[in-house]
């Protein structure tokens, strides 16, 4: 079971989670988000003493402390547990005080974002001894772990963790850290902004978990963004390649990448609502459930490439090429289209775009477009839907569309529009695709 920042984010809710958490019946890993602000401060944190604005860094810090110190007094009661409570921020605080006077370092920087994930399970454990709750707190550190690449590795993970439970075999409740991880070199790391999910899914891929539970403040995977479309409805059943699809294209409730471990080892992932659990939510399981578009999505901060030149036109291997340079600054791709003459690629890692730029001169004429949305239309066997593309297609038609993208999975229709239209077009395609107004 994961919890998210909202979740876990007052000490009322803290509570109300404790009661889910304590009802199943089988053995439980918890895992929990920082409170929620609490990552975004630790960023800012972390910013501050990059650029050696100590004051500011300082009086961040401050201000987040007296939250955490406010919270723990609505928290827990018995002054036993209280004290241990302040004892526990404390030292988290004292240490960011202490990163605060030594010269900053990415490595550093890694160590601040870890402190949300540690103080949450922490206090979280708390209130459980207060209850008289029987758990244990497995640390994260012992057992996350990313290789060279920054990728998970499910197999030694799952050496690890077994070790840690087969150690503490007539415990039923764990309690542990999303988000964080120890990386090839053994320092403190993270799995990226919103990886309580990836963790959650990793660890319930590494035990062969009867159910993934994600618990958020909305009661599952909606047809489309609810940030920014009013009228919004929860998908009750998906397969995992719809919803992978989806957390790639953007729907914030779920990590890029937190589908995989959970499809590779066939473990149903549902979408809860931590405010109202008994909603239907989301489940995600290997079947579809039906066919046709289930949601849309859009990703942002896409950056749009064209290369352009004659000597592609029944040229073989020259793909290749353009690839291989992607390839060699490692940068993903994630939208492509062709013409006999012409290709165009998306990115959303913009690191080494210049040197990108660089190397794809010798090919052709190279463009490029910054701010671009991709919008993903998602569902199962789409193409089979009836109407779908007159429907897509005739509810956007004044939008400027650069790129379209279908066939490269049956579930899904790519299109790239100028940042300034994301709000508009998904407001479109709800009304247009979803009836919904
Ligand atoms: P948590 O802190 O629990 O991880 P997140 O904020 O990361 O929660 O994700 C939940 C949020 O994702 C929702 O509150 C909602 O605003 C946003 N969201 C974006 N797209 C979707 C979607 N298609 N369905 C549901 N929620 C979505
Ligand atoms: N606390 C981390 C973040 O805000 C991880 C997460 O919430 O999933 O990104
Ligand atoms: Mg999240």
């Amino acid at each position: 079971m994961k919890f998210g920042g909202t979740s876990v984010g007052r000490p009322e809710r803290m509570h109300h989670i404790a009661g889910l958490v304590t009802n199943s019946s089988e053995p439980t890993i918890v895992v929990l988000s920082a409170l929620s602000g609490t990552t975004n401060a630790l960023v800012e944190i972390g910013d501050l003493m990059a650029k050696g604005d100590r004051n500011g860094a300082k009086q961040s810090i401050d201000k987040l402390e007296a939250h955490y110190q406010d919270f723990i007094s609505q928290l827990v009661k018995k002054p036993e547990i209280l004290d241990k409570a302040k004892a526990i921020v404390n030292e988290h605080f004292e240490f960011l005080n202490i990163i605060l006077r030594i010269s900053f370092s990415e490595a550093l920087s890694k160590d601040i974002l870890a402190q949300g994930e540690l103080l949450s399970t922490k206090l979280f454990c708390s209130y459980l001894e207060e209850q008289g709750i029987d758990h244990l707190l497995l640390p994260a550190l012992e057992f996350m772990t990313i290789d060279t690449y920054d990728e998970p590795q499910i197999g030694s993970i799952k050496v690890k963790l077994t070790q840690l439970l087969d150690k503490n075999k007539k415990k039923k409740l764990f309690v542990t850290q999303g988000y964080i991880c120890r990386n090839a070199r053994g320092e403190v790391d993270n799995l990226k902004r919103g990886g309580s999910d990836y963790s959650a899914s990793l660890i319930a891929a590494a035990i062969n978990a009867s159910v993934c539970e994600i618990w958020t403040d909305i009661d599952g995977m909606h047809n489309n963004d609810p940030r920014i479309v009013k009228k919004t409805v929860p998908v009750e059943q998906m397969s995992f390649d719809e919803a992978a699809e989806l957390a790639y294209f953007g729907a914030k409730i779920l990590h890029p990448a937190s589908i995989w471990p959970a499809q590779q080892y066939n473990i149903p992932v549902k979408l809860l609502n931590t405010m109202q659990p008994e909603a239907k939510g989301t489940t995600i399981t290997a079947e579809a459930g039906s066919v046709g578009v289930k949601a849309v999505a859009a990703k942002d901060n896409i950056t749009a490439i064209r290369i352009k030149s004659s000597r592609m036109l029944l040229a073989y291997g020259f793909l290749r090429k353009i690839f291989e340079v992607f390839e060699k600054y490692r940068t993903p791709i994630d939208m492509i289209t062709t013409s006999e003459v012409a290709v165009s690629i998306t990115i959303d890692n913009t690191m080494h775009l210049p040197e990108i730029l660089k190397e794809l001169e010798p090919f052709g004429t190279v463009e490029k477009d910054d701010d671009q949305t991709i919008i993903s239309v998602v569902g199962n066997q789409i193409g089979l839907t009836e109407d779908m593309i007159k429907k897509l297609f005739g509810s956007i038609m004044n939008i400027p569309v650069r790129m379209v993208s279908y066939g490269g999975s049956p579930h899904n229709i790519s299109l790239l529009v100028p940042a300034s239209y994301k709000t508009q077009i998904l407001q479109q395609l709800n009304k247009g695709m979803f009836g919904l107004e």
